[in-house]
Parts: C-alpha cells; structure tokens; sequence
C-alpha cells in the first residue's frame, strides 16, 4: 500500500521532495540517508495493458517505469561540497526529463487505456468467425501454455515471439507482485499439469478480438541447488488478434506453427521464419498473448499418496445447458450413439488407472489429458504405489451439454459412479482409502470428435486405432505407430477429452 502510495506522487512533487532532501543533504552531510525510496521497479507491467488486453487487473504496475529516477548517486554524497552540488545539479536535471517522460508516457497510457475500456464489446465465441473451434483454441492455449511456463528466462524464450506481445519483456504477472521475468526465472519448470482451462470472456474493442481464458494448473518448479517445490497456480491468461482474421485450421493449430506460411515453428537468428523468412508481428494473422496473470497461487511439498481429500460437489445440482434440447436433435443428426461412448471410456480408464497402465490410456485420452495422466502414473510408479479402482458401476448419466463448431463436436455428460478406491505400496500395505467402502462420486466427462471422422460411436473400440484397427499401438505423441495417423485428437472417432469436478464445472 505504501509502495502504491509513492508511485502516486507526480513528478513534480517529486523535485520538490527532490530538492529539500538534497538541500537537507548539503547542510546535514554526514546525516544523509538514501531519500526517496521506492527504487524497486517493477517489471515493465505498464505494456500490458496498452494493448487493452482486458487486464482490468493490470493498473497499478503501469506507474511503476518511473521508479528508476530514485536514489541516484547517493553513496558519493558527503565527501565533499563541488561534488554534492554537481550530483544535485545532475540528480534535478535527470529528474525533470524522466518526469516530462513519464508524464508523456501516462497521458499516452490513460487514452489507450480509456479507449480499450470504453469500447470493450462483450460477445459471445460462437460470433468470433465462421472458423473459430473451442476445442482447437484451447488445444492451442494448452500448447502455448506450456512452451511459456517451460522456456521463460531461458534463451529459447525467442523463439514464441510470433504468439506473444513484446516477448523480449514479457512477465507473467502476479497479485503477489511476484513477477516471474525472464530475469529472475532460474530454475526449471517441468511436468505441468492443467486441470482446468477454459474460455472465461470474449470481447472486441476497435481493434482487437480478445479472449480471456481462465487456467488453474500445477507444474513442479526448481531452482538450482533447491528443493524441487510442487505450484498450483490459478492464471487468467488475455489474448488478441486483429480484428476480422479467420481462425486457422485445425492442422495449422495442433501446434505452434509459423502463423505466416504454417510451416513448423523454427526461427532463425534474426526471429525470421526459417521456411517463408517473415517476421511475424503478433496478433496480426494469429492470437497473441498479450498477459498472462496469477491470480492465486500455492506452493505444496510433496504430498503423501493415500492422502484423500473429501468428495465435495456430489450433491450438487446438475449444470444442464439452457438449449440442452436443441443440442440434442443436433448430436442426433452427427452420431446419434455417441453417448455410447461414455460407460466404455469410463471403465476402461478405471482399469487402465488402477493398472499403471499407460498404454490404455493414450488409446482413449487427449494429449493434454493424457500428460496429466504419464505425470501422476509415473510419480506413483517413481514410489511403487499403486491407486486401486474396484466394483466400478455407474449409477446415472446425464447428458448436459453439445457444441457443434466446424471442425469439432464435443458433448459432456455428467456421470454419477461409485467404487472401492484405496492406495497401496509394493507390499501391499494401504496406504489410503477404504478396501470395503465404496466412495461415491460425480464428475463432468467431456469427449470430442472432428467431425470429418470417419468412424462413430458404435464402432468404438478402446484398443484398435481407428484408423487401421492396429491394437494398443499408439505412441506417447498420440499418433498410430501402424498408420500414422494421429487418433488423440479425435480425427477418428470420440476421445476423452476433459474431466471436470463438480466443484468448479459451471457449463
Ligand atoms: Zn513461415
Ligand atoms: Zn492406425
């Protein structure tokens, strides 16, 4: 608060608190302590929101450039008077420019800002453009996601300056205040894990599109000579893209492809792309991140398996889609089995849990789900324990919601279940959980399909491809390793998507 308190002072009051600290100074040599304060700078937080990026959270940091005019060349002063008068002389003179530059600078920052804020449209995805797909977007954040969290303050950081806004400064910003730059990112970040990623506003402004898009997720973080610590972080991530740009493809999605010519990402030295040799500017033929925000974050050691939080949400009523009816008829007239799907994958993916079984699991999960999963089944293996799923039954599904866009179908269902659920170690000694009493619960499953797919629901099957029928032969990448054709993007058939709890499922 105070540190707000200073940043508030214009300049002008500040060459006059200036001028009586160095008047004080010259009479009280030996007694002159560091004036000013407030020397920290922070971050360059103001560009974010130039771009009008919805970070109606990014206010304060704008003030913060000007923090770098305070102290100044304090330590000489008190030896002797000429070089106190010159360094005072210096010291107001610098002051004055950096003022007028600051001020300039805010004017500049207070219209754009003004001009963001007031014209911001709310509108809903659906109207972005004809091409726009959810399930593709998010895939694409997903992917972005990552490479941010993996490469900031590393050198390669680079090379996502065609997907983010001034990403030579780029920050993910934090209500803390503790930024994570690529200046003071040291340690490595590793086996992210999202559990939550969706689209929480879309606006246009004069502009721009923009989208904001909530993530809750969780990585491991070390820092050399440190303990590895485990961070769960809650992040609302902004991005833009020019107005009117049709959404790419879906192949041009899948990943973070020359926006330009949609070769492979590779840039060479100068940020040119190696295959059509342009610099991309952000946001002019594809979304850009413009900021990405904590909004609440935690930092947990190492939990103890067996360790079982409370079921919450079981009770909960259920979240059905308002025109719920209308996006029945329309899943009808695309598969009219796909529900089908829901007790095959659910069981399997029980069993395929139970058993450490990766394998199984890359047949009937997403990428993104997937690497959730390869994470906790290989820290369980890393321990020799094992998460045992028994007497699996269904006692309701609910189908709340269908989104048709056009390239993908995605339906979730709601599915009530309950089961014998403990954990044991190699011995078999339990660890956690009940070997006698079921646990009950309820969670939102959600499964996509291109809708070029071929095959449907009722030739489902949970260990052929497909694409050529080749059993359990697809790689860690999700790609058949038979056909080559890539199955974990549900270009075939439906796959296991999403899995939200009750708790923070909201439609
Ligand atoms: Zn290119
Ligand atoms: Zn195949």
């Amino acid at each position: 608060m105070e540190k707000t308190f200073l940043f508030r002072w214009n300049w002008k009051q500040w060459l006059i608190l200036a001028s009586v600290v160095c008047i004080l100074c010259i009479t009280v040599v030996d007694a002159f302590g560091r004036g000013g304060g407030g020397s920290r700078s922070r971050s360059r937080g103001g560009s974010s929101w130039s771009k009008g990026g919805g970070s109606s959270w990014g206010g304060g940091g704008s003030r913060g450039g000007g923090s770098s005019y305070s102290g100044g060349g304090g330590s000489y002063l008190g030896k002797n008077s000429p070089i106190i008068v010159a360094a005072f002389l210096v010291f107001i003179v610098l002051l004055y420019v950096t003022g007028k530059m600051m001020e300039k600078r805010e004017q500049k920052l207070k219209s754009t800002h003004k001009t963001a804020s007031s014209n911001k449209n709310p509108i809903k995805y659906k109207n972005l453009d004809p091409n726009f797909s959810k399930t593709v977007f998010l895939d694409w954040v997903h992917l972005l996601y990552n490479q941010v969290w993996t490469s900031i303050g590393k050198n390669e950081f680079k090379n996502l300056s065609p997907f983010v806004y001034n990403s030579e400064n780029f920050s993910i910003r934090s209500y803390d205040d503790e930024h994570v730059t690529q200046q003071n990112r040291k340690g490595n970040t590793t086996e992210i894990v999202i559990a939550k990623l969706a689209i929480k506003q879309v606006y246009q402004d004069e502009q721009t599109d923009n989208i904001i898009v909530e993530i809750f997720a969780n990585h491991t973080y070390q820092e050399p000579g440190k303990k590895a610590e485990r961070v769960l972080t809650e992040e609302l991530w902004t991005f833009s893209r020019k107005k009117g740009i049709l959404s790419k493809e879906p192949k041009e999605m899948q990943e973070l492809s020359c926006p330009n010519c949609g070769a492979a990402h590779s840039l060479n030295d100068a940020g040119a792309c190696n295959y059509c040799n342009t610099i991309v500017a952000p946001g002019n033929q594809q979304w850009q991140l413009v900021s990405a925000y904590i909004d609440y974050q935690e930092s947990e050691p190492d939990k103890p398996f067996g360790e079982y939080a409370e079921e919450v949400g079981t009770d909960y009523p259920t979240v059905f889609s308002p025109s719920l009816e209308q996006e029945i008829q329309q899943l009808n007239s695309i598969d009219p089995n796909a529900t089908q799907v829901v007790p095959v994958i659910f069981t399997t993916l029980q069993q395929a849990w139970t058993n450490n079984d990766l394998k199984q699991l890359r047949m009937i999960t997403t990428d993104n789900l997937y690497k959730s999963y390869e994470y906790w089944i290989n820290n369980y293996k890393k321990h020799g324990v094992r998460n045992v799923l028994e007497q699996i039954k269904i006692t309701k599904e609910e189908l709340v919601k269908v989104e048709v866009d056009k390239f993908y179908t995605a339906f979730t269902s709601r599915i009530h279940a309950s089961m014998i659920d403990y954990t044991v170690d190699k011995t078999g000694k339990v660890l956690g959980g009940s070997k006698t009493k079921p646990r009950p619960f309820t969670e939102y499953w959600t499964f996509i399909r291109a809708n070029s797919a071929s095959k449907t629901a009722s030739q489902y099957s949970v260990t052929a491809c497909p694409n050529c029928g080749a059993k359990l032969q697809v790689a860690a990448s999700g790609v058949c390793e038979y056909c080559h054709t890539k199955i974990s993007n549900g270009s075939h058939n439906w796959i296991l998507a999403n899995i939200t709890q009750d708790e923070v499922y909201t439609g």
